[in-house]
């Protein structure tokens, strides 16, 4: 989707359309992945919808929106288990308002453990920064009603 109309598009807008010098570790129509520049972990990725989304505040629930966070963490698995296939654990998830740091939805994928150690007060939905929804848990908020049918 263009950005607003008179706005210079978002640093991940920039960087989902390869307009800089940012290496993508994986790209389709929906999503690319890239390191975060400022790494909390062994191998620490985001992923983002090349579609311009703020935040999980902006995702509701309905199949598209499912499809495409369902999709953002297969991409991140898929490159954990990749690039880091020695990491036992590893962490998938978003900030919520306004513990984000950049108004672009971004998932982010850590191979744990955390480098430093501090660093995971960031990334668990526990303790002052209850600002951390797991990746799972967004799943489960956003699951299409219509489609649980067994
Ligand atoms: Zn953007
Ligand atoms: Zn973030």
């Amino acid at each position: 989707m263009a950005a607003a109309a008179g706005r210079p598009p978002c640093l991940f807008c920039q960087i989902a359309r390869g307009s800089t010098s940012t290496d993508l570790h994986y790209a389709d129509e929906m999503v690319v992945a890239f390191r975060d520049i400022n790494p909390s972990a062994v191998r620490h990725y985001l992923v983002i919808p090349v579609e311009h989304i703020p935040t999980v505040k902006h995702l509701q629930r309905k199949t598209e929106d499912y499809h495409l966070v369902n999709h953002m963490l297969n991409v991140g698995k898929t490159l954990l288990a990749r690039d880091a296939p020695e990491s036992m654990c590893s962490r998938f998830g978003f900030h919520q308002p306004p513990f984000n740091s950049i108004d672009h939805l971004h998932l982010h994928c850590l191979a744990l453990p955390f480098t430093p150690r501090w660093r995971q007060v960031k990334y668990t939905t526990l303790g002052p920064f209850w600002g951390f929804i797991e990746a799972e848990k967004l799943l489960d908020k956003i699951r299409p009603f219509s489609k649980v049918t067994s």
